[in-house]
C-alpha cells in the first residue's frame, strides 16, 4: 500500500478555477452559457486555412525561442500604426502561449520571494495565484461598484519600498472600464520616481466601444520604459482555445523575461504563428472588432432594458457585469447558481474576483455569442 507522499502545498488557498466550476454546472444543466470569456461562433475561415497551408508548406517543427520572426515584424508595425511607439522586432517583441503564459513569466521573472505586487481588484484570477507561487505579495487595491474608477490617491498609498510591479488590465475583466488618457498620465507620473516594472494586461486592445481609445501603456514615452504589454491573438480573432498571444517591452526587460519564457515553453505553435503573420497584415482584421463587439452589447443591453437588472454600458472588453441588488438579497455565487439551475443562464459572480470575495451582488455576463444564443438568453433574463 502506498502512502500519500507529504507535501506543503505552495497555493494552499487555491482551488479550481470559477470558470471550470460555473462552465460544468452549465454543461450538466444545458444552460446558455455566458460564462466563460469565449465566442460561440467561428474564427475567419482565411485565417484557418493559411494554419492549414503552413502545416502543407511544412511549417511544423520548432519555431524559434522568441518567435517567428516574420510574426514578430507584424506585431510591431501593428503597434507601430496603433500606438506610434516601435518595438524592435528581434529585441522587445515574444511570442507566447496566451497571455497567460506572458503574465505567468513575467511574473515569474521579476518577483522574489517577500516583493510586493499592487492587484487592482476585481481582478482577473491568473495575477495573484502567479504572485504567490514566486513567493511575493499581492498587495490588492479594491475599487468599488460605483464606477470601478480607481482613486489614484488611494493607489499611491499602497506603494512601499518592497513594491516591485504594478499589474493593470485595460479595457478591465470584469468591470469593462477602460482608462483614459489621464489615468495612464497619472499612473505614469507616479511611477516616474520609483523602479517599479508595469505589467499591462492588454487582451482587449481592440474591444474599445463608443470612439474611445484604447490606452496602451507604450503610448507614454516614461510609462513604455518600464512596461511589458501582454496581449492575446484569442480574444482578437475569436480562437481563445488556440493559446497564442505575445508580450512587447524594452530589451532589456525582454531578455530578462526570456530567460523563464524559454524554459517554461521554449517556443509556441509555429503553423499559427505563420498564419497570423500574414493575417496580420490587413488591419481590417482586427480593427473591425471595436464595432462587432458594438453592436452585440448595444443589442445585449437594449434586451435588458426593461428589467431589474441595474448597468453601465460596458466600455470595452466583451462582458457585461449586471446589478442584481433590485432583484434578490442573496449571495451572488447562490444567485449565480440558481440561474443556471432553475433558469439555465450561466454567468460569473463577481465576488470571485474581489478582494476577500467581497459580495457586491453583481454578476458578469460574456456577450461574445451568436446573436441567436444571446436572443435565447434574453428571453430569460428579461422575466427578472
Ligand atoms: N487577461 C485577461 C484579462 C483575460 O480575460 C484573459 C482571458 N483570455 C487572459 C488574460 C488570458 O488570455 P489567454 O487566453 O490569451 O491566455
Ligand atoms: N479570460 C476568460 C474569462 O475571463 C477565461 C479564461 C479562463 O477560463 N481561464 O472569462
Amino acid at each position: 500500500m502506498s502512502a500519500m507522499v507529504p507535501y506543503i502545498s505552495k497555493l494552499p488557498n487555491v482551488q479550481t478555477t470559477i470558470f471550470t466550476t460555473v462552465g460544468n454546472l452549465a454543461r450538466t444543466h444545458g444552460a446558455i452559457d455566458l460564462s466563460q470569456g469565449f465566442p460561440n461562433f467561428e474564427a475567419d475561415p482565411q485565417l484557418i486555412s493559411l494554419v492549414s497551408k503552413a502545416m502543407r508548406e511544412g511549417h511544423n517543427q520548432y519555431a524559434p525561442m522568441h518567435g517567428y520572426y516574420g510574426l514578430r515584424a507584424a506585431i510591431s508595425k501593428k503597434i507601430y500604426n496603433q500606438h506610434n511607439h516601435l518595438y524592435d522586432v528581434e529585441k522587445e517583441i515574444t511570442v507566447t502561449v496566451g497571455a497567460t503564459q506572458a503574465i505567468f513569466t513575467a511574473i515569474t521573472a521579476f518577483i522574489r520571494p517577500g516583493d510586493e505586487v499592487i492587484v487592482i481588484k476585481p481582478a482577473y484570477d491568473c495575477y495573484e495565484p502567479a504572485i504567490e507561487v514566486n513567493g511575493g505579495i499581492p498587495v490588492p487595491l479594491q475599487l468599488n461598484k460605483n464606477g470601478y474608477i480607481i482613486d489614484w490617491d488611494v493607489f499611491k498609498q499602497k506603494i512601499t519600498p518592497r513594491t516591485k510591479m504594478v499589474i493593470i488590465n485595460t479595457p478591465h475583466n470584469p468591470s469593462g472600464r477602460i482608462f483614459t488618457k489621464k489615468d495612464m498620465l497619472t499612473l505614469q507620473e507616479i511611477l516616474k520616481p520609483t523602479n517599479i516594472i508595469l505589467l499591462s494586461d492588454e487582451v482587449y486592445e481592440h474591444i474599445v466601444f463608443d470612439g474611445q481609445q484604447h490606452e496602451s501603456a507604450c503610448r507614454f514615452h516614461d510609462l513604455v520604459q518600464r512596461s511589458i504589454v501582454c496581449a492575446s491573438f484569442g480574444k482578437t480573432f475569436h480562437v481563445t482555445g488556440w493559446k497564442i498571444g505575445y508580450c512587447a517591452a524594452p530589451a532589456k526587460l525582454m531578455q530578462e523575461f526570456r530567460k523563464t519564457h524559454q524554459f517554461a515553453v521554449f517556443c509556441v505553435d509555429h503553423p499559427k504563428q505563420r498564419a497570423l503573420s500574414t493575417y496580420l497584415n490587413s488591419e481590417e482584421n482586427y480593427l473591425k472588432l471595436n464595432s462587432f463587439y458594438e453592436q452585440k452589447r448595444n443589442y445585449f443591453l437594449k434586451g435588458l432594458s426593461g428589467t431589474n437588472f441595474k448597468f453601465t454600458p460596458t466600455e470595452g472588453t466583451y462582458f457585461q457585469l449586471l446589478d442584481y441588488s433590485n432583484i434578490s438579497d442573496e449571495g451572488d455565487e447562490g444567485f449565480a447558481k440558481r440561474l443556471i439551475t432553475e433558469h439555465g443562464v450561466a454567468c460569473i459572480p463577481i465576488s470571485s474576483f474581489n478582494m476577500k470575495h467581497r459580495d457586491d451582488k453583481m454578476l458578469r455576463f460574456c456577450f461574445a455569442k451568436k446573436k441567436e444564443t444571446l436572443s435565447k438568453a434574453l428571453e430569460i433574463l428579461s422575466r427578472f
